[in-house]
């Protein structure tokens, strides 16, 4: 297969040049050294003390990662990557707002957006973080205390608690499998990730019987996921529904590394990065070969791990767009990834995150942890941003 990842001209079209210096500036500040880790530190603070930071974060950042503050504002993002045949996964990116009403209104929220993406040919598929309808603080005590999650718990109010959370994934898979569109639902912290799991496998069983509307999501930088995988599809087999499965390598690495060490337990997170790639190119080939029932979307920008999975459709005649393998990247990052599956004919969506500047911060600060100079893709970017305006220079000329 003839995919080339180093295509800016398609990367960037949808990019003005002014877009692309601004791109430019952005990325090549994120790259001093010591930008992240204090910008990271300081920004949360600063929007908590009501210093006129807002516009300043709304003009870079923000603009770079995220696609509005409210659904209207998206809606001209996703319209966009329409015209390149670029899907959307859209995300209401609400977190740790916590309190009943707050998680009642994300239900709501989540509900319209579904709503929103059935009326569009683009948006297949919608996000949602459980901890936008949920306590942090109950998923953890579910996560540690296997009594409480099979009932024989007698804290009836949390009990009760856990009941509406899951009334509230209920009603908005009712509705997604109402309007044929996705739900993925994201890993989180591994604390809290086992309730999220079971949730999960509870929603497929009953969601995913003629094809995949619910889908979970695994981190392959934690080393007991791929074995998770295949456990998941036996009982996917078992039971008779589609697994649903996002693969991701995973967002909260050092959080993970420094509770370890601070609680005296053994790190959840691979040896070294080769073994995580090792992990995550496993699971591309383990859900490929079960593609009868497995859905997957393969949630990365790591050049080598996507061309593995056109590789592995090529190798076993299967159709780059075959409904059950699905491609995504961050909106704002790997557009060279994106634009050119895209025209190469497979099924590839940005990640497209949306809401209020002052609760998209954590997610802000993740991408900006995840651009720093010292994993590399902050590198990347910029070597393909000052490809495409060298590019665009030498056509002018
Ligand atoms: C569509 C989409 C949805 C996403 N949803 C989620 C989600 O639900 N939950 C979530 O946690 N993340 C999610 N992410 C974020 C994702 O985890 C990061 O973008 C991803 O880890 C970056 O890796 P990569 O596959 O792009 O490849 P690369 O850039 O090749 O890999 C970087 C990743 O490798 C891992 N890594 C780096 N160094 C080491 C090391 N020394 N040892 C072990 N592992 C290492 C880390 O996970 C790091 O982020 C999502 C990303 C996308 C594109």
């Amino acid at each position: 297969m003839n995919i080339s990842f180093d295509n800016t001209e398609n990367a960037f079209a949808y990019k003005s040049d002014k877009q692309l210096k601004k791109a430019k500036f952005l990325f090549s500040t994120m790259d001093y050294p010591l930008f992240v880790p204090i910008g990271t530190r300081l920004t949360p603070f600063l929007m908590k003390t009501g210093l006129p930071v807002h516009g300043i974060i709304r003009n870079t950042i923000f603009q770079q990662f995220v696609g509005g503050e409210t659904l209207e504002e998206t809606a001209q993002v996703c319209k966009m990557l329409d015209e390149y045949n670029v899907q959307v996964i859209l995300d209401y990116a609400v977190e740790g707002k916590d309190g009943e009403e707050n998680f009642e209104q994300s239900t709501e929220q989540f509900i319209k957006v579904i709503e929103y993406a059935a009326t569009q040919k683009n948006i297949p598929f919608i996000s949602i973080k459980l901890t936008g309808l949920a306590r942090f603080g109950l998923l953890q005590t579910l996560n540690d205390a296997p009594r409480l999650r099979s009932g024989i718990h007698d804290h009836e109010e949390e009990m009760n608690e856990w009941e509406r959370v899951k009334d509230r994934l209920y009603r908005i898979c009712e509705v997604a499998a109402d309007k044929n569109i996705g739900v993925s639902i994201d890993a989180e912290e591994s604390w809290i990730q086992d309730p999220l799991d079971r949730l999960t496998m509870e929603l497929m069983e009953v969601f995913n019987k003629e094809k995949a509307i619910v889908y979970n999501t695994i981190q392959l930088y934690r080393h007991d996921r791929l074995h998770f995988l295949k456990i998941s599809h036996q009982i996917a087999q078992q039971q008779n529904f589609i697994l649903g499965m996002k693969l991701v390598r995973g967002a909260y690495m050092e959080k993970e590394r420094a509770r370890a060490v601070q609680y005296n337990y053994p790190s959840p997170i691979q040896i070294d990065k080769a073994s995580t790639d090792k992990d995550f190119n496993a699971a591309i080939g383990f859900c490929i070969e079960n593609i009868k029932n497995i859905s997957v979307v393969i949630a990365s920008h790591n050049e080598e791990s996507n061309l593995l999975a056109v590789d592995i459709l090529d190798k076993k005649a299967l159709p780059l767009n075959h409904p059950h393998v699905h491609f995504s990247q961050l909106f704002g990052m790997s557009d060279n990834v994106t634009f050119n599956l895209a025209s190469a004919g497979c099924n590839v969506s940005k990640y497209l995150p949306f809401g209020p500047i002052r609760e998209v911060i954590p997610y802000l600060m993740r991408r900006a942890k995840e651009n720093n100079s010292i994993n590399g893709q902050t590198g990347r970017e910029l070597k393909l941003i000052r490809k495409e305006m060298k590019r665009r220079k030498t056509k002018v000329a």
